[in-house]
């Protein structure tokens, strides 16, 4: 990357470990970073806005943005797609913003082979136990998509060490100083 292009950083970590919560407080203290809104098939949850939290998706029109090449990376998480659209992120770093994604491991992946520059950040929940605690507590999942994502999580924390850094999301206010410090300061 040039000296003057914004810095892309990965956000990953099991679904039920507070990462929505992380990056909605960060973007509330630092209004200046673009958070990418991603592309899904899944369905809209209770209180979830189409364009704000993600644009909700047909297979069809997904799998067509697949084939146009407008996505920056994708892939399919319990049962559904879920993918960056590209240009407003490539936009973005252009005009020098500080990009964030808050995406699945393999999404990650796909990131560091295309942005080898990018930071990977993974987010730990206290223990197993407690992460199947908050996904059960989250009440707007079936038992069927609990279970896979139990199954994705355990996937994810053993590739923890493919991450640049890591942090444990028993405290949020902790965890969003590590994250102000590695963004903002390292
Ligand atoms: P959820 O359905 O709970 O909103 O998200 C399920 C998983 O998909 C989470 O781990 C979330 O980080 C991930 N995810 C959200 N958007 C994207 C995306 O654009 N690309 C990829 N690869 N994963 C995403």
């Amino acid at each position: 990357m040039s000296e003057n292009q914004g810095k892309l950083f990965v956000i990953t970590g099991p679904s039920g470990v507070g990462k929505g919560t992380l990056v909605r407080s960060l973007l509330k203290a630092h209004p200046d970073l673009f958070i990418s809104i991603s592309a899904t098939t899944r369905q809209p949850r209770k209180g979830e806005k189409n364009g704000k939290d993600y644009y909700f998706l047909t297979v069809e029109e997904f799998e067509s943005m697949i084939e146009e090449e407008n996505l920056l990376e994708w892939a399919q998480y319990a049962g559904n797609y879920y993918g960056t659209p590209k240009q407003p992120v490539v936009e973005q770093i252009a005009q020098g913003k500080t990009v964030i994604l808050e995406i699945e491991l393999l999404g990650a992946r796909q990131v560091k082979e295309n942005f080898a520059d990018s930071e990977l950040i993974f987010i730990l929940p206290p223990s197993e136990e407690e992460l199947e605690k908050r996904l059960r507590g989250r009440g707007s999942d079936s038992e069927e998509a609990i279970k896979k994502r139990l199954a994705r999580a355990k996937e994810e924390i053993v590739a923890q060490d493919e991450f640049n850094y890591k942090i444990v999301n028993d405290q949020l206010e902790r965890a969003i100083a590590q994250l102000e410090e590695i963004i903002f300061i390292t």
